[in-house]
Formats: C-alpha cells, structure tokens, sequence
C-alpha cells in the first residue's frame, strides 16, 4: 500500500515538475508584475520567484528551497495581495515576524501579527481579524505554538476558512517541523493537520534547508506529499573559497588578518567571524592597536550599541566587524568583500551559512578560512553534547582537510546537489592551483603506531589529548609516553593532518572530559581501528598542498570569465568606482 502511495506521489510530483511555472500569461501575471514594481518597487523577480508565485497561486501546495537572502517571503508577501482573503504565516521567530511585519508596514501593505507577548486587548484585536469580513489585513503572522495552544485562534482560523476568506498558509523554515533537520521545533509538528482541516487552501512551505530526507519528510508531516518543490541551486559562483594555515600563536594570527585587511582588502568591507565572545573582544582589541578601523559584534552588547556598530559599518566607517556568530541575521549590506573565519564553523550548514553574507550584489567576493587541528577541539568540547554535532562538525573539518577535490563539490555535497568543476570557474584554492599533483601517503604504519601509542598510556592509566598524541609520536615529552621506534618522515603539520583525518574517518574518537573549569577532549581508539589488523587494509590519504594565496597584495576585483566578457568586467568596474566615491563623500560629511 505504501509503495503504491510513493508511486502516485511520484507520478504526482513529476506531473507538477514538468509545468512551466515561470511564465507569464496566467490570469493574474499583469497584477503580480505591477505589484512588484508598484508595491514592491523591485524591477524584476530573481530566479524561482515567479515560479513559486504562480505555483502558491494556481491552488497548488509547494515547498521553496532557497539560500538564505535570496528572497523566499516575496514567494507568499506578493501572492497575499493579488487574491481577496487573508494570508496566514507561520513563522518560529517573533523577532523576524516583527521585521517583516515593519517593512510591510512600511510599503502600505496591511499585515498584523500575534504572540505570546502583545496584550490580551491587541492579541483579541488580531483574533477579530480571522472573523472580520471587513478586515483590511492581508498578512497574518503567527508563531506555531498557536495552533497548537489556542483553541480560539483555531475556532476563529475555521471561522475564516468557512467564510472563503483563508486564502493561503505560508510556513516559513518548515525545515522545523521534521527531526532530521537542525532545528526541529516540536509545535511545527502540529501544522500536520492544516491540510486535511482546510481543503484546497494552498500551503506553501520555505526553508533553506536542502537535504533530501528532511524535505520528504516535512512532506509526509504536512501531508502534502508529491506537491511541487521550487528548489534553487546553492552555488555562489561569485564567492572564492580558500583555506589558509593557521599560527599557533596569537600574535600570529593578528598579523594574518592585519595583512588581509590592510593590503588584500584595502578599501572594502568584511566580517571575521571568532569563536566565542573572549576571541572576539581580544582579536578586535589586537587589530585596533595595529590601527585598523573595527569593531567587535557579540551577544553581550546592548540592542542600541549593536545598531551603532551595523550603521558605522554600513557607512564603512569600520573596515571588518570582528564577530561571533550572533551577527549574522538581519544583514543586509550588499558589498561584504570578504568573510574570515579566525575559527571552523560548527557545520558545513553554518559555514555555508556565516560565508555567504558575502558578496550578495554579485561582485567578487573572498570566503577564507583559517584552520588548525587544535580548532577542531575548541569547537568540538563545546558543541559535543547535542545529538548529531559532531558528525556536523567533523563534516566541516573534512572540507578543511580536503586538498584534491573542488570546494564546491564539497559544499555541493551538502546540499544534495552535484556541482562540477565547470561551475567553480577557478573560483576556489584547489581548482586556481595550477601545480596540481596530488602526493597520497599511507597511514596503515601511521594507524599502528597511534594505536600502539594510545595503548602504552593507557597501561599507565595516562589518557592522551591530540597534543599529548602528537608529541609521543614526534618522539617529544614525557619518555614514558613516547613511541619506541623511529620519529616518522612527515612533518609536523602533516601529522596533525593524519589525526584529524582519522578522527573524521572514526579511526579515533573524541572522548570528552569535564573539569571544573573547561571540557577536555581526549582521543581513544575508534571503532574503526581494528581494520588495521586486516593484512589487505589499506589507508591513504592526499596530502594537503597550499596554493598561491598573497595576503598583502589586493584581491583580484572581478571574476575570471571569458574575454568576451569584457562588458561584464567594466560594468563591475565602474559599480565599485561609483560605491567607493560615495564612502569618500560620506566620510567628508560626517568629518
Ligand atoms: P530569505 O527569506 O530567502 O532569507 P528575504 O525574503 O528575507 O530572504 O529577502 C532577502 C532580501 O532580498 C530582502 O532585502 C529583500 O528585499 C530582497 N529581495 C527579495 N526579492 C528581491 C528581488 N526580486 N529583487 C531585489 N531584491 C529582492
Ligand atoms: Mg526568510
Ligand atoms: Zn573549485
């Protein structure tokens, strides 16, 4: 039975694939494009826009896959006022409803929303406009829980539909209702019962959540199996992507990001992205004493300090907001030239996430990351007590430790898509090496010796961080730690490498500790180890090589593209000669 239903959902699904969504003699096409542009004052829809448009506006359920900035609330704001009736949106978040509802507001549109926190005099105000023919209102926010909680939201939303009046329900990141995403919100689940309550009204779904098994089943809770998925490709071709060795000091690593800023990025704006909120006070304080414009960006700065910080930096007053990962919603600056990761993201979805707020007008723009086996562990003891962060994790150190493939493809891989060298354009450190031999070294002797190693502490009742690891096979601290046999023939850097590479592989696994101060992560033999003892195992793996990559030189300011492209090139030429004029006037003004 099942399987039967999978077939017609199939059937269902490739019947609404094969439909040319995007064109433009629907009934309605005239209406939407003077929206657009009357209301919206947007000159044209960007890619997969319109198809979800006409999609939600045919009566057709959908789910819109898209990166995050690209533009999904347009899919259901726009449909809302072409229709008579009103548009219910779901969203998790009270502060992104009030945003939205703000610049609704703004554009004269009529949208209201309801939270736990309004007063009980506005929330029964926005209750009346489920039941109020009359109302005004085109857009409706709420938060899951009142479907959930309410028994009168879900007695006036019956009254609504009953009335020919619920003409849509958005569900923005619907990727919640389902376990296997990242954010799984249990009041999600609960939207389950939309589409068999209210018939034939259209339930659109957005998200930028992209994995396979988390969009069937977001399908399957919603009950909207087989509808129609819009999903737009996650590649950013304008967007290099490199990996630069990181120093173990400090000092160091201040020096890196002084160059990059000072001579790579000189005149452009960008973030570097810290660990914690200590990191990124004391790398905002390092680059300040070397006399470059920043300021740091953190959840323990007040609300008003934040927007001072996010004006100046708009204004380009500071060069680089130095950050953790609370700045990152709600910005909007187009011409973010370069985004430094001092510290590994937590996943690849985050990294791909924090990376891609640059460079959204399409110029070129730089993602660089800085890594050292000794990050892994930082972020590891404080990410490893949720369910699934470490296989999150170890995915981001394997896009580090990655010396062979494209970094697209990797980025690619997460997203369920297949991007292939062609769509990199030289446009990461891998495909603009020109010296391209790839050195692979064995690691079945590497894997024994490490073994052995742990063993020998382990009779000593001594449990080895990877530091302690690396030391005893280098042949450095404590004699009794220390392996017997010959120091090995690869450098320092690249031991580091192996462990890391058989942490990811499960060759090792972390085995966290607490003290009272801070978590420790010890490594122990992992459940793949015992492979090793197999005559015929083999292990290689591809030595890390580092491409050209000139810190305190100017970044190349276009994208490779064909000589016939030239056009192209003058355009974005001149576009940042007009925006660099504009910075130099406002800083007369203001002097
Ligand atoms: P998402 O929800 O996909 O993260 P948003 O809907 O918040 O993205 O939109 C991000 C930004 O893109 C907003 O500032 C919005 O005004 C802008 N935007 C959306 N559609 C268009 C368009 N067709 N043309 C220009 N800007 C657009
Ligand atoms: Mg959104
Ligand atoms: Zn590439």
């Amino acid at each position: 039975k099942t399987s039967l239903k999978n077939s017609i959902n199939k059937l269902k699904s490739d019947s609404l694939a094969s439909i040319d969504w995007a064109g433009t003699s629907y009934e309605w096409s005239d209406d939407v494009n003077i929206t657009l542009q009357n209301v919206f004052k947007l000159e044209s829809f960007r890619p997969h826009q319109l198809s979800a448009i006409n999609c939600t506006l045919s009566g057709q359920h959908a789910i819109v896959v898209m990166p995050t900035g690209a533009g999904k609330s347009l899919c259901y704001q726009l449909p809302a006022l072409i229709k008579p009736g009103l548009t219910i949106v779901v969203s998790p978040l009270v502060s992104l409803m009030e945003d939205q509802v703000r610049s609704l507001t703004k554009k004269d549109i009529p949208a209201q929303l309801i939270t736990s926190n309004t007063s009980r005099e506005d929330s029964n105000a926005a209750l009346n406009i489920l039941k109020d023919k009359n109302s005004p209102i085109k857009l409706l926010y709420v938060t899951p829980e009142r479907f959930a909680k309410s028994k009168r939201f879900m007695a006036n939303l019956q009254k609504c539909f009953a009335d020919g009046r619920l003409q849509r329900i958005a569900i923005d990141e619907v990727h919640c209702c389902s376990q296997w995403g990242h954010d799984f919100r249990p009041d999600y689940k609960f939207l389950g019962i939309l589409s068999n309550m209210f018939p034939k009204v259209p339930i659109l779904g957005l998200t930028a959540t992209a994995t396979a098994h988390v969009l069937t089943d977001v399908q399957k809770i919603l009950n909207i199996q087989g509808c129609l998925v819009i999903k737009s490709t996650f590649n950013r071709p304008n967007l290099f992507y490199k990996i630069l060795e990181k120093p173990s000091s400090q000092e160091e690593c201040l020096t890196i990001l002084e160059k990059l800023i000072k001579y790579r990025y000189k005149g452009e704006s960008g973030i570097v992205y810290t660990h914690s909120i200590k990191d990124c006070e004391d790398i905002a304080n390092g680059l300040r004493k070397r006399g470059l414009k920043v300021a740091s960006y953190h959840a323990n700065l007040e609300a008003d300090a934040r927007s001072k910080v996010h004006i100046k930096w708009h204004d380009k007053h500071y060069q680089a907001i130095v950050a953790t990962v609370a700045f990152g919603m709600g910005i909007d600056k187009p011409d973010v030239r370069f985004v430094i990761h001092h510290t590994i993201s937590k996943s690849m979805e985050n990294y791909y996430q924090e990376s891609g707020r640059a460079g959204r007008d399409g110029d070129r723009a730089e993602c660089v990351t800085l890594y050292r086996m000794q990050d892994l562990f930082k972020v590891s003891t404080m990410v490893f007590t949720s369910v699934g962060s470490l296989d999150h994790l170890y995915g981001m150190v394997k896009y580090c430790l990655n010396g062979t493939l494209c970094r697209r493809q990797l980025i690619a891989e997460h997203f369920d898509e297949d991007w292939g060298n062609a769509d990199c354009n030289k446009m990461c450190d891998i495909c603009s090496n020109p010296n391209s031999n790839v050195r692979e070294i064995n690691l079945e002797s590497h894997c024994k010796t490490l073994a052995s190693i742990i063993e020998n502490a382990d009779k000593q009742d001594t449990k080895l961080t990877a530091q302690k690891i690396l030391d005893a096979w280098f042949l450095k601290g404590p004699v009794n730690l220390r392996h017997k046999g010959k120091e090995p023939s690869i450098s320092r850097a690249v031991g580091e490498d192996v462990i890391a590479y058989l942490l990811v592989e499960n060759y090792l696994v972390e085995d966290f500790h607490f003290t009272a101060y801070s978590t420790i992560s010890y490594i122990k033999k992992g459940p793949n180890i015992d492979l090793v003892q197999d005559p015929d195992f083999t292990l290689k793996m591809p030595v890390r090589k580092y491409s050209q990559f000139e810190i305190d030189r100017p970044a190349p300011i276009q994208i490779e593209t064909n000589d016939n492209n030239i056009e192209v090139k003058e355009k974005t030429i001149k576009k940042r000669k007009l925006m660099a004029s504009d910075s130099s006037q406002t800083k007369k003004s203001k002097t």
